[in-house]
């Protein structure tokens, strides 16, 4: 009989972890405290309307291939894609873009909205292409235990070319001189829960995600893979108890003794990973003496944003919009300090609206739109109160009906919010954080919080708050490299 595995949480993390070791070997069982697998990628339906409640950007299609492949399998077994074309609209305060998915054609964009920056575009996006090559290859898939990983002698020869220490910001303003540029170049990198100029511009590789990569839906929505994740799992042999929701671990002689759930269950393994909320095993499963990180060292941390989103069902289908529309309609710099520096409650957010609906019908029901909204918001702020949540519902949905030219207050049959406090009762967030940490350079690679406990020999932590960091391929990438750590360690 092989080893004996308990995997905590069944986000993308932890499911790509259960998987990776069943298929090495292990008799895995995970264990998760809802009643469907998928974590903050979770899916609901409510007449007739269905909603992917997390992620709706399907990016880096390269690796979501790359996982199934590891288990004989392709993703066409499982879905479809569809690159969205354009891409996604940018709203600006008098006018909007639309991001096309053509490479000649988003040439063609920049140099019209800036003369040389057709040209300039092609040179950052060479440059972001040696980066997102040489991070797939040399830099992500690396377990974040010893300085010697990063020794590679490429990474050392291109480390100018790499970016590292120069920020994304300088970075893109290096390259092009219209705002409307800057912060298109620099919006992909809010998703990696920082500013720009906080952000280093290793990061540049997610515009080569975003423009020559490109925007794809999976049919059924964002919540198909977990789906498919879910039966590959099944079919390696990864046992799954929903409902499951584990309240301690005990530790005995340096090993964690037994996993306890508030149902009463009692578990034991030869190894446990936990694919919850880094921060929640630390802090919560955990006896004080056993913990990897200090109080003052998790308040120290960066954390991406919380988000405070709106599930809407709409009768009717609305004019002028995509599947996926930004609106930077009001000032960036305002409502980025209000998330990062002084983390209050924004006076004028910008938004992020998503109509799947747009591309597949079969997510709402017959002339009908279902519209997500999202709000970023500072990680840890407090009176997340349902007033606040409608003020800004009316606030946003109001700009939105100005820059669509239709309505939208009249035509809502379903409506859900979800916050910050949510965030933390859901999935034991911590301060209520949406995308994990920051990706800042302070917590980049091995300076991200451990997958190995230093006083638990056989305890291991996967997902969003550890190596490699937020996103939904990271995620599936953190469960991968740590189920092949733990293998190693233990074979
Ligand atoms: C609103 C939003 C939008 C996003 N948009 C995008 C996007 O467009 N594209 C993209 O790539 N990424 C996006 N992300 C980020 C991406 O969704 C996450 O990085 C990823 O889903 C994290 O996966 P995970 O496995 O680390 O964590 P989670 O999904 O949080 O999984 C952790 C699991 O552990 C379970 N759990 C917690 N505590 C316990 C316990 N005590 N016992 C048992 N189980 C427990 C939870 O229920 C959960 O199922 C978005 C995230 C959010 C929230």
């Amino acid at each position: 009989m092989g080893k004996t595995a308990i995997v905590i949480g069944s986000g993308f993390a932890g499911m790509s972890t259960a998987t990776h070791l069943a298929k090495l070997g292990w008799q895995v069982t995970l264990l998760e405290k809802h009643s469907t697998p998928g974590g903050r990628a979770r899916q609901f339906c409510a007449q007739g309307f269905t909603f992917d409640m997390g992620p709706s950007w399907y990016w880096m299609p390269d690796v979501f291939e790359r996982y199934f492949a590891q288990f004989n399998k392709k993703v066409s077994d499982y879905y479809t894609l569809e690159r969205l074309d354009p891409s996604y609209r940018i709203h600006w305060p008098d006018s909007f873009t639309d991001i096309p998915a053509s490479l000649d054609e988003m040439y063609t964009l920049f140099e019209s909205l800036e003369k040389g920056a057709g040209n300039q575009l092609k040179i950052f996006l060479e440059e972001a292409k040696f980066k997102y090559d040489t991070g797939m290859q040399k830099l992500v898939y690396k377990p974040g235990q010893k300085i010697s990983e990063l020794i590679d002698i490429d990474v050392i020869k291109g480390v100018f070319k790499l970016d590292v220490f120069s920020n994304m910001q300088k970075h893109v303003h290096k390259f092009f001189k219209h705002p409307h540029l800057q912060y298109l170049m620099e919006f992909p990198v809010l998703f990696l829960g920082a500013l720009a100029k906080d952000t280093p511009a290793l990061y540049s590789l997610m515009n080569y995600a975003d423009i020559v990569g490109g925007t794809w839906w999976p049919s059924n929505g964002m919540y198909s893979i977990v789906e498919a994740m879910h039966k590959v799992a099944i079919e390696q042999g990864v046992t799954f108890l929903m409902e499951h929701d584990v309240e301690r671990l005990e530790v005995v002689n340096k090993k964690i003794n037994s996993v306890f759930c508030k149902n009463g269950e009692t578990f034991s393994a030869d190894v446990i990973i936990s694919g919850a909320d880094y921060h929640h095993t630390d802090t919560k499963l955990l006896a004080p003496a056993f913990r990897n990180y200090s109080d003052a060292y998790w308040e120290s941390r960066k954390m991406a944003p919380s988000s405070l989103l709106y599930y809407v069902g709409l009768n009717k289908k609305l004019k002028n919009v995509l599947h996926h529309q930004l609106f930077f309609d009001v000032d960036f710099e305002t409502h980025a300090n209000e998330i990062y520096v002084s983390k209050q409650w924004p006076a004028n957010p910008l938004f992020y609206a998503s109509i799947t609906s747009v591309t597949d019908s079969t997510v709402a029901p017959q002339g009908c739109d279902n519209l997500f909204l999202l709000i970023p918001v500072a990680a840890g702020i407090a009176n997340d109160t349902e007033e606040r949540r409608e003020n800004y519902f009316l606030q946003i949905v109001k700009r939105m009906e100005e820059k669509i030219g239709d309505t939208i207050l009249d035509s809502i049959v379903y409506k859900k919010s979800f916050g910050t406090t949510d965030f933390i009762n859901e999935y034991n967030s911590y301060k209520g954080n949406a995308y994990g940490l920051a990706n800042v350079l302070t917590q980049t690679a091995n300076l991200k919080p451990s997958i190995s406990n230093k006083h638990i020999n056989n305890l291991f932590y996967t997902g969003q708050l550890t190596i490699p960091g937020p996103g939904v391929p990271p995620s599936l990438i953190s469960g991968e490299v740590v189920a092949k750590y733990v293998n190693k360690l233990f074979a």
